[in-house]
């Protein structure tokens, strides 16, 4: 281990365990296998090749079909602290430090649970679209996470099978 992988390195962070925040772990474990890395996602981290929910409806596919590694299982092969259903909810860039909360609470107690520190960060949390606010939110799916695309496929099963696809 080189000098600047010292015990008091706080290593890399990264935010966001889709194809970017994995990408950039495989990257940097090609060229470094001890640098601390620590992965903070608002999900479970699965791995998930995101294009293929295009096709997994026709193809019958289930959400849990297309994971290729549980979160859980893919960070312990890449040596990587994850920490899972956690959403950074602020970012100290001074004291290079980022604000922790729990992503699956929704109540007035979802406050800051920690504090952890960063060397290097790199942020891959995706993008969000615009909500027009005209259209019904309870009738509007955004695909654009597996847990999402699992959640329609329930629904286009039970109820009606009408959509408009924007
Ligand atoms: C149905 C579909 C089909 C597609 N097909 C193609 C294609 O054919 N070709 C192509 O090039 N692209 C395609 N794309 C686009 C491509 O899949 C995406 O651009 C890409 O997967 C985005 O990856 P990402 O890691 O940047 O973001 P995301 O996958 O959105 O990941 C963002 C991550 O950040 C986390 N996160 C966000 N905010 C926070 C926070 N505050 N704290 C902690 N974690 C946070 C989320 O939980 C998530 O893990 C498609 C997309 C969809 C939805």
């Amino acid at each position: 281990m080189s000098a600047e992988h010292s015990s008091t390195s706080k290593g890399i962070v990264i935010v966001g365990a889709g194809l970017a925040g994995w990408h950039v772990i495989d990257a940097i474990r090609a060229k470094d296998k001890d640098i601390a890395i620590t992965l903070v996602t608002t999900d479970s981290a699965d791995r998930y090749h995101k294009p293929m929910l295009t096709m997994a409806i026709s193809q019958n596919k289930r959400a849990s079909d297309l994971v290729r590694a549980t979160g859980s299982d893919a960070a312990k092969n890449a040596n990587v602290n994850l920490l899972a259903n956690t959403q950074v909810s602020d970012i100290d860039s001074a004291s290079q430090q980022l604000h922790l909360i729990s992503a699956t609470r929704s109540d007035p107690a979802n406050v800051d649970y920690a504090t952890i520190g960063y060397d290097k960060l790199v942020l891959a949390m995706g993008a969000h679209p615009i909500f027009p606010q005209s259209l019904p939110e309870d009738l509007v799916w955004h695909v654009n996470h597996i847990e999402r695309f699992g959640q329609l496929q329930e629904k286009l099963a039970t109820g009606s099978q009408h959509v408009a696809i924007v």
